[in-house]
């Protein structure tokens, strides 16, 4: 009865929340360029306001040189026996410039039952939804939650989290707790919940082949002599299937998350749509797996640069040197190290008279994979099923996210709740990012049955 009269209260007072989140909305705390700073600083305190309001007495803005703030808070009043689970999210946004809007980015415009407004899912709405949910315990519950609560709000996500590893060893028991709710993720369609359980990662290699000491006459030594142009070429083509796919370090999902990857909703209309087909293009063929399948747990290619020559360049010459910088997505669970070693099997006999070197970059991003189980995903369930009417389908993401890739990689004996506001038409990080009302009101009452659920597990 408790819960439900804290739903109750979270559907009613719905315009307020949605009110207090259009005011966060219109401060643009843009991370990546140093003009906004100031904003993002603002946001914080108006956080740490928001938190002490709601009887976070610790609130605080703790900041670290050469990096934006990190805001924490915690309720341990539930006591020392109840569970306590930290929520994070973050609060700074992607840049707008250069992009075409139809209203402007830091002024909330509610159309057609969606919230138009940079980071209204990605990802203001996923802790407002929090603190929604939080109001609604405190107003229904002689001001008790039942479970002990920490937040976790970054600064820096849209920048790939540079800090947060360092926030977490300076602030452990920020990070201390029984559960993690990360709320930044994305729900397949707005009756459908996701919980996201993996990732791809991402590593890029250049690949190099040297043949001659200088470039030379086509028409007097093609086909004797080696091309270098050539042999990059067929090297890449060693990667690829016949669809144009990487076929090297393909996975086998799990039988059990496989039968369920046939409900995600990805037909040809929204492949199609997403990813801006021709009118005569096709959508490449399923060849046994499902199309999620092949967006979340395949590894996949493309091709980030060539020394092939462009136009304007053209000379009538095998070419003595030739080399490509490719863009490699790690399938979930699968690491650099793997991956370097498939290559280097695929590039072993180059076409005669031909040098391979391979040079990997530093940067890239970790792969995740996870398998939600345990007392705290039964609850997830049953917490989904009251409020969307279905437990949540397990989805991937084909990118990577840094901050996912840490949690996962520290507390990966935590159960890590990846949830969030998202749906296929928010457009993050592009023009008219938008989130639904309607999954947002079940995101707030879904939190509101969730920590009732985490706190008798
Ligand atoms: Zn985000």
């Amino acid at each position: 009865m408790i819960v439900a009269n804290a739903a109750d209260y979270a559907t009613k007072h719905f315009d307020e929340t949605l009110e207090l989140l259009k005011g966060y909305l219109q401060i643009p705390a843009i991370s990546c360029d140093e003009r906004y700073f100031p904003d993002v600083e603002k946001l914080a305190n108006h956080l740490v306001d928001a938190l002490k309001q709601r009887g976070f007495a610790d609130a605080q803005k703790v900041c670290l040189e050469r990096a934006l703030p990190l805001v924490i808070a915690s309720d341990m009043s539930a006591g020392p026996e109840a569970k306590t689970i930290v929520i994070y999210g973050h609060f700074d946004l992607q840049p707008v410039e250069g992009e075409d809007w139809d209203s402007d980015p830091h002024e909330p415009e509610v159309r057609n039952g969606r919230l138009y407004a940079r980071g209204s899912a990605d990802d203001m709405g996923g802790w407002v939804s929090h603190l929604a949910a939080i109001d609604a315990w405190r107003a229904t519950n002689d001001a008790k939650l039942p479970v002990n609560v920490k937040f976790v709000l970054e600064g820096e996500e849209e920048i790939g989290s540079p800090n947060l590893e360092r926030y977490m060893d300076e602030y452990p028991d920020a990070f201390e707790a029984d559960v993690m709710i990360l709320t930044d993720c994305e729900n397949p369609s707005e009756e459908i919940p996701g919980l996201t359980v993996s990732l791809r990662g991402l590593y890029e290699v250049s690949v190099s082949c040297k043949a001659l000491s200088g470039d030379v006459h086509s028409g007097l030594w093609g086909n004797m002599g080696p091309d270098a142009g050539n042999a990059l070429t067929l090297l890449i083509a060693r990667c690829l299937d016949e669809n144009g796919r990487m076929k090297l370090g393909r996975m086998e999902p799990p039988e059990s998350w496989r039968a369920r990857a046939r409900e995600v909703p990805l037909n040809d209309e929204v492949i199609r749509d997403g990813a801006n087909l021709l009118k005569d293009a096709k959508v490449l063929p399923e060849s046994g797996l499902a199309p999620a399948e092949w967006l979340w747990r395949q590894p996949a290619l493309t091709i980030l640069s060539t020394t092939l020559p462009r136009p304007g360049q053209e000379k009538n010459a095998l070419r003595a040197e030739a080399s490509a910088k490719l863009s490699i997505r790690l399938a979930p669970g699968q690491t650099r190290e793997e991956m370097r070693a498939y290559l280097n099997e695929a590039f072993q006999n180059p076409p005669p008279g031909v040098v391979v070197e391979l040079h990997e970059k530093e940067s890239g991003a970790e792969s995740w994979l996870y398998e939600p189980k345990g007392p705290a995903f039964e609850a997830v369930d049953r917490a989904y099923e009251a409020v969307w009417g279905i437990k949540p389908l397990e989805v991937g993401i084909g990118g990577s996210i840094p901050f996912v890739a840490i949690f996962g990689r520290r507390f990966s004996d935590l159960p890590l709740i990846l949830n969030g506001v998202m749906d296929p038409k928010t457009g993050a990080h592009g023009p008219n990012e938008s989130m639904s009302l309607e999954v947002f009101r079940k995101a707030i009452c879904a939190n509101v049955h969730l920590y009732d659920e985490l706190s008798r597990i």
